[in-house]
């Protein structure tokens, strides 16, 4: 028999998306539905939502909130594979040209934004809104879900566990105390065996504590963060909880990025036939105005520009690949003194660095097929979802050896021939130019090269196998909860 899930969601695409955790809310729900579970996504419904028309459901819940009492209302849509899509509309707080944050910073009521969220998804399952088997939640904006589940809102859910999944241990939703009669938790669990995190509120913590059992994207990324240099502060909580932590590695969706059926490029291709990746490489050189011919090594970025990403060595780096007879594309949005530095550079080596500061999906798949290769330097990584992506278009990639990086990818062996990309382990500018080089140097052996690309397209890292682990998780959380009544 299936379960029904319902799927509590910050971000999914198409709809929303800041990063992976957009991705995996639209193709794991999709994957389970294949395993013929009932899965409902419930998201806010941000500005940037655009599908029409949406329907009107009538389902409509009100959430006390401090003195005040706020109601919002549900619409339905559809997400990709057939998956029913709640909205939770309430355009105070969702109405906004961003979804967490602005250039200049966080929004400020951040805390209040999800608590009403989280509270809202609870009460209409209170209401019979949704029947749900198991909760699957996401995030810091949802991690207050399994704290009310086994308080304010225990009756309602005394059958339903709740599992959360964490996709990056750096973001926890941390509020100063005002916050907390906004959550309308019992005071009582402001403690520092409870959510108290060095004099504020942790919603993450509190998630880790309070869910019945815990997930997050990786299984090296699941030990790292039981470590001081990984866990931002809640490794010692996360350590407690070891025994209920899955680390489950994010399946991608390769009917979305897939070079031999992507609506996004000139020119499609697969193993067999790789003419069209020329193309590709030959249309991004034009589009992006490089000063390059067709056989120079062509190395893409796509990503958030935060520290977690290691801008700051792939900037210092920059020199040296270009006078390694490369040259460098970067696409990404986030921070503004990374915006500036980036821009500075392709200034400096105009023609040889090429930076798009935005976020645009389309021309993400067009960098993906078109680059020889694609470089993530990640401080740590939960997962990432680029590297993979990257296999299936024979962009090889160069990665630090940390988190899902290290998990997808098999260092080149030159002796043998065989491996997916290329690794290194330190985190400083000269590890990364040290395994650029040698990239480099296997990239002019062509024959090298093509098998090279050849083992990586290989690569299935398609949900199959992720699935029946979630499955399992949740069966265990559902076996779990009825053995200890
Ligand atoms: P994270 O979730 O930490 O940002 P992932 O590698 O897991 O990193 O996922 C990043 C996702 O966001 C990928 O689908 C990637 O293509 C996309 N992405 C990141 N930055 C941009 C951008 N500037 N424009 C378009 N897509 C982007």
């Amino acid at each position: 028999m299936g379960y029904n899930i319902l799927f509590v969601t910050p971000e999914v695409a198409p709809f929303s998306k800041t990063g992976g955790l957009a991705d995996v809310s639209a193709s794991l729900p999709k994957a389970l539905k294949r395993l013929d579970h009932r899965v409902t996504i419930v998201t806010p419904l941000y500005r940037c939502v655009s599908q029409e028309p949406l329907k009107v459901t009538g389902l409509k819940v009100k959430v006390a909130m401090r003195e005040r009492e706020i109601e919002g209302t549900f619409l339905k849509g559809r997400a990709s594979g057939g998956v029913d899509v709640f909205f939770l509309k309430r355009d105070e707080f969702y109405d906004r040209t961003y979804l967490y944050s602005t250039p200049e910073g966080d929004y400020f009521d951040n805390g209040e934004r999800f608590i009403f969220f989280t509270r809202a998804v609870l009460e209409a399952v209170k209401e019979g809104g949704f029947f749900p088997h198991v909760i699957h939640c996401h995030e810091w904006q949802t991690a207050l879900l399994p704290v009310y589940a086994k308080t304010i809102y225990r009756d309602a859910l005394s059958r339903t566990p709740v599992v959360l999944t964490i996709h990056n241990v750096a973001y926890q939703g941390l509020f100063p105390e005002y916050i907390l009669p906004y959550t309308g938790l019992p005071r009582g669990l402001y403690t520092m065996e409870g959510l108290e995190f060095y004099g504020k509120v942790n919603f993450l913590k509190g998630g880790i504590l309070f869910a019945d059992l815990l997930t997050t994207v990786s299984r090296r990324y699941s030990l790292e963060i039981q470590t001081p240099r990984y866990g931002y502060g809640l490794d010692g909580v996360l350590r407690k909880r070891a025994g209920d932590l899955y680390g489950i590695l994010n399946g991608v969706d390769y009917r979305e990025w897939n070079p031999s059926r992507d609506v996004h490029i000139p020119a499609r291709y697969n193993r067999r036939d790789l003419s069209g990746k020329e193309v590709c490489k030959r249309a991004l050189i034009e589009e992006l105005g490089l000063a390059v011919s067709p056989e120079t090594p062509l190395i893409g970025v796509i990503s958030r520009l935060t520290d977690q990403k290691g801008i700051d060595i792939l900037i210092k780096a920059a020199g040296g690949i270009v006078d390694m007879g490369a040259a460098l594309v970067i696409l990404g949005e986030g921070e503004r003194r990374y915006h500036r530095r980036l821009k500075a550079l392709s200034g400096r080596y105009p023609g040889r660095v090429v930076v798009r500061i935005g976020f645009d999906v389309p021309l993400a798949h067009r960098i993906e097929a078109g680059c020889d290769m694609f470089l993530m330097p990640s401080r740590y990584e939960p997962c990432g979802l680029n590297q993979i992506y990257s296999l299936r278009y024979g962009t090889i990639p160069i990665v630090r050896a940390t988190g899902g990086l290290d998990d997808t990818i098999r260092d080149y062996d030159p002796e043998t021939g065989r491996g997916t990309g290329f690794k290194f382990r330190r985190y400083s500018t000269k590890a990364l130019l040290e395994k650029v080089r040698f990239a480099i140097e296997i990239f002019r052996d062509r024959k090298r090269w093509s098998r090279l690309m050849k083992e990586a397209m290989g690569e299935d890292f398609s949900w199959h196998r992720s699935t029946r682990l979630y499955e399992e998780v949740y069966r265990r959380a559902i076996e779990g909860l009825k053995s200890g009544m």
